[in-house]
């Protein structure tokens, strides 16, 4: 008999729900990913530096010429200037980003605290590692952060506290001053802050993405992720970066190294020049900003309850009160019967909190959003 590692875990629900949807025929609003097309000279420069002979392993850290935009990005956005050479690292995506950095500082017996409902990757990383997840769940509808309860988690055997912000699933954003609280919890201590801003870009009505980078104090004790992939529509490319200071990059490169050496060189060439467009990423808040506000429109007649999404390419739609089902059970009977795919929120909470909420991806066609709205209207 195998002694499982996990015994617990079993296939992830993004892969679940995807697997179905395709099977009934249903529209697909679970797993998250754009349902159009990249942009097609971001394809061409990969084309250009695979013809031009980039085709051999990249830097261990990433292609410089890569690393020092984002440095300059990074600057011009939020402030935080990160040292091309030894503070930004490529990786194969940003989950492959968390999954080394909890690897290379967490140690057994260290304790992590996670704010659930929380992205499926964080806690089984933790328990490869013989750390401990100290949950903090956040409820529906504001999913708001009480942090004089979060100070009483953190004792001396707590070396990580992982936030997501825009967040997934619930589509909620820390604010200026959650930050500014964190950043007093975390003060003189030596917990790392693991920040998944894989939306930074995807922050609606004007509201201001709150990266660590914008906090010198925050940022001195981060590991902060990003994703090209949720930036320019090309999830299966598996790209994105972490930025940190020197002393907690190298022992996250230690790893790296060793667990996926280095990353797509045609695509880092390619990114690079496509990126000296700022305005290639700065237009995604408004784009994806017309999307949410059409899902809206789309679903204004359907019995669900909601708050309108302020970041992520995810809205929550409650039913209480129309079943009651568990939202497990919910989020598989729709898939079959209506013909459409969600994500069940209770899947990311320690304990499966069942708050009735469903979490529908809106980064897609209008054609299919419309669809998905019909659908959810007659439900
Ligand atoms: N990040 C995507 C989501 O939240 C899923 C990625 C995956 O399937 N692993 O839906």
């Amino acid at each position: 008999m195998i002694q499982s590692k996990l015994p617990h875990v079993g296939t992830t629900i993004f892969t679940v729900m995807s697997k179905l949807a395709a099977e009934v025929g249903a529209v697909n609003l679970g797993q998250g990913f754009p349902g159009f097309q990249m942009d097609m000279h971001l394809g061409k420069l990969v084309e250009k530096y695979i013809s031009k002979g980039f085709n051999q392993y990249a830097p261990m850290q990433g292609v410089l010429e890569l690393r020092q935009l984002l440095s300059a990005k990074i600057k011009k956005m939020y402030g935080h200037e990160y040292s091309a050479a030894d503070e930004i690292t490529i990786t194969a995506g940003g989950t492959q980003a968390i999954y080394t950095a909890i690897t290379a500082l967490v140690h057994e017996g260290d304790e992590v605290i996670l704010f659930a409902p929380a992205y499926d990757c964080y806690a089984p990383a933790i328990e490869l590692n013989g750390g401990k997840s100290i949950w903090y769940n956040l409820q529906y509808p504001d999913y708001k952060v009480n942090w004089e309860q979060v100070k009483k988690l953190v004792n001396h055997r707590t070396r990580m506290i992982i936030i997501n912000t825009p967040h997934n699933p619930s589509g909620t954003c820390l604010s200026g001053d959650d930050m500014m609280q964190l950043e007093k919890i975390i003060a003189g201590s030596d917990i790392i802050l693991l920040s998944d801003e894989v939306y930074e870009h995807i922050v609606f009505d004007g509201l201001q993405h709150e990266s660590v980078a914008r906090y010198p104090k925050l940022a001195a004790q981060s590991l902060a992720v990003f994703s090209f992939g949720k930036t320019f529509h090309n999830t299966g490319w598996k790209m994105g970066y972490i930025c940190g200071p020197a002393e907690l990059m190298t022992e996250f490169r230690k790893v790296h190294q060793f667990n996926v050496f280095s990353c797509n060189t045609p695509v880092q060439y390619a990114l690079a020049e496509y990126m000296e467009d700022e305005n290639k990423y700065l237009s995604l808040p408004k784009f994806y900003e017309a999307k949410r506000n059409f899902f809206l429109n789309e679903i204004k007649q359907s019995r669900f309850k909601f708050t309108a999404s302020a970041g992520t390419y995810f809205q929550s739609l409650c039913y209480e009160g129309m079943f009651d089902e568990k939202d497990t059970d919910l989020a598989i009977r729709l898939t079959k019967e209506f013909k459409i795919a969600s994500i069940p929120c209770s899947v990311f909470y320690p304990d499966h909190l069942d708050e009735n909420v469903l979490r529908f991806c809106f980064a897609k066609e209008d054609e299919v959003l419309e669809r998905a709205g019909k659908i959810l209207n007659n439900i």
